[in-house]
């Protein structure tokens, strides 16, 4: 008889406090590295932004145009392409900057056995300097400046 049923209504106040405080955070920043998330895209926005102002020295390079957040780390990358020395003389195998650095060199009278051997090869001088194209991307740069 007295069997009184308890859980009528009682459940209701639970469920407001279930409410979820947390938003997805929808917007990943696609900076490589940085991995943040957000909830709006306008912060996201304003978090990329903050990405590229961080970087105000950027490599004067043709074709390289990276960031960096402090002059010295821009210097110091700076350097790796005046250490590029992509043109070596086929004569004796030294190692030069620029086209024509090297065609001083074969020009010069510490060259003039290399330029013969390079005529006699049906190369033409004064060498002519590859395209801008041929130059390293940036992530060649990239790998340059681990191997420091
Ligand atoms: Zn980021
Ligand atoms: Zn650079
Ligand atoms: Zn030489």
């Amino acid at each position: 008889m007295a069997v009184t049923k308890m859980n009528v209504t009682t459940g209701r106040t639970k469920v407001a406090s279930h409410s979820r405080r947390k938003q997805e955070a929808s917007f990943v920043c696609p900076i490589p590295g940085c991995g943040s998330t957000f909830t709006r895209s306008f912060n996201l926005k304003g978090h990329i932004r903050s990405h590229n102002e961080e970087k105000p020295f950027v490599c004067p390079w043709p074709g390289c145009n990276k960031g960096f957040a402090r002059q010295h780390d821009c210097k110091r990358h700076e350097q790796l392409h005046s250490n590029y020395r992509p043109f070596s003389c086929e004569g004796c195998q030294k190692q030069f900057a620029r086209m024509d650095a090297l065609n001083r060199h074969l020009k010069s009278e510490g060259g003039a056995d290399c330029a013969k051997l390079l005529v006699s090869k049906g190369i033409t001088l004064p060498l002519t300097p590859p395209k801008l194209e041929t130059m390293p991307t940036s992530d060649v740069w990239d790998g340059l400046a681990l191997q420091l």
